[in-house]
């Protein structure tokens, strides 16, 4: 038999082909060198001021729009992408939602709904990292309800005129691109906008607790004229940016699995080598009984998390089954880290651990792409064919 691999005890490894292993690796050194050295410190300021480097950096190991195929992208599988975002999120949620927003949001809507002019133009960009894009669905007043949005865009002549604020967007303020969903006398449609335009802006929204690694940002749009082609041709209604935030979502799955392996590392760390009483207080029972229940519902979730990635893979993954996923993995990341936080002891609230970061960060995981209840809903309806959502 193998050995026991504490950092693998249900040698979910196997299921590993070399080229994921090699993908996780490139991915999990980029993210030790790059992200964990300043992560805290870019934490405490509340802002990312490397975004831009950072964004050519992943551009060139290939995790923009990484399991797109052609304009540059790497083609990767859904399994690979999923190593990436448990890699990156193990590093800080604010570094994988820079890389969810590019290249499940704002990249996917263009490759899939988008005009071959508009890949053209902006995918192989957006790839490299040159181009930061992001998604502008949640307005001030519509969050959970994307259907009741007031941004519109109307026909004068054959240009478009968008009006409308968008709240809580990612990557807002430093996109030379934003992928906006609007009303129109249609449907809702998705428009291209580019940052410059007249009318467009970005203002950061600032005094976050959570999620300080990274940009959000408001979008105002006034009267922001756009050529008949700035229209993603290929989709009416909500089922557009519905499907983009599935692709994201199952992203997260495997995202919030980072956050808490590193969580639970750190609390291994610190229990095995912190004595109080004459002796390390891993050795404790009471210690032993959160590790070995945090080691279930970590690997449990990593095994769910290659379960639903296979399903992407082999093109049979419903959005029930990634509401399923995100809505546990989430959950129980944040009951790890929490748990965690308690064996640190006072040492567990400091930056110079990740547990709180990862806390904090998770708060905004668990509420957007769909919140801890759309998910309970989606299941709810599946499971009984009601509808509970108005
Ligand atoms: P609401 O919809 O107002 O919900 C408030 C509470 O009411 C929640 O608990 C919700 O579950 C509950 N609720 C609502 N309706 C029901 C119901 N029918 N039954 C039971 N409970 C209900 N959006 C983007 O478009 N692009 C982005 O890039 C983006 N990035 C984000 C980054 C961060 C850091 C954060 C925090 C959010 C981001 N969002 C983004 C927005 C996010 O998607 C929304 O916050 C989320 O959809 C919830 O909307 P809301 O905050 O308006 O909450």
């Amino acid at each position: 038999l193998p050995p026991f691999d504490p950092a693998d005890p249900l040698g979910i490894d196997d299921l590993l082909d070399p080229e994921d292993l090699a993908v996780r690796d490139t991915v999990r050194r980029w993210a030790a060198d790059r992200v964990l050295p300043h992560v805290a410190e870019w934490y405490e300021k509340g802002e990312l001021p490397e975004i831009r480097e950072l964004a050519r950096e992943l551009g060139g190991i290939g995790a923009l729009g990484m399991s797109l195929t052609g304009y540059g992208c790497a083609g990767a599988s859904a399994v690979q992408y999923g190593l990436a975002c448990l890699e990156l999120e193990a590093a800080d949620s604010g570094i994988r939602s820079l890389v969810s927003v590019q290249g499940s949001l704002a990249m996917y809507a263009i490759h899939r709904f988008g005009s071959e002019e508009q890949k053209q133009t902006w995918l192989p960009r957006m790839a490299s990292g040159e181009i930061i894009g992001c998604f502008g669905l949640t307005e001030p007043d519509h969050g959970s309800d994307p259907a009741s949005m007031r941004t519109y865009a109307k026909k004068d002549g054959s240009d478009w005129v968008l009006s409308g604020r968008k709240m809580w967007i990612t990557n807002g303020s430093v996109s030379g691109v934003a992928v906006v969903w609007a009303q129109t006398d249609e449907g809702i449609r998705g428009f291209v906008v580019p940052a410059d335009s007249a009318g467009f802006s970005a203002p950061e929204i600032k005094h976050k607790l959570s999620l300080r690694a990274s940009v959000t940002s408001e979008l105002v749009l006034d009267d922001v004229r756009l050529p008949a082609d700035a229209v993603l041709p290929e989709v009416v209604g909500l089922k557009g940016p519905l499907s983009c935030l599935s692709h994201a979502r199952y992203g997260i799955v495997w995202g919030a699995m980072g956050a808490a392996r590193s969580c639970f590392e750190a609390a291994v760390d610190y229990a095995t080598t912190r004595e109080q009483f004459g002796r390390p207080i891993g050795g404790f029972q009471l210690t032993q009984a959160k590790l070995a229940d945090m080691a279930l519902e970590l690997h449990k979730g990593i095994l769910l998390a290659h379960h639903l990635g296979r399903r992407m893979d082999a093109g049979r993954l419903r959005p029930e089954q990634v509401s399923f996923g995100k809505l546990n993995n989430v959950r129980e990341a944040i009951d790890i880290c929490r748990t965690s936080r308690t064996i640190l002891g006072a040492n567990g609230i400091s930056l110079e651990y990740p547990i709180m970061r990862h806390a904090t960060n998770l708060e905004s995981v668990l509420t957007y792409e769909g919140t801890v209840e759309m998910h309970q809903l989606v299941l709810g309806k599946a499971l009984t064919g009601l509808d509970a959502f108005r």
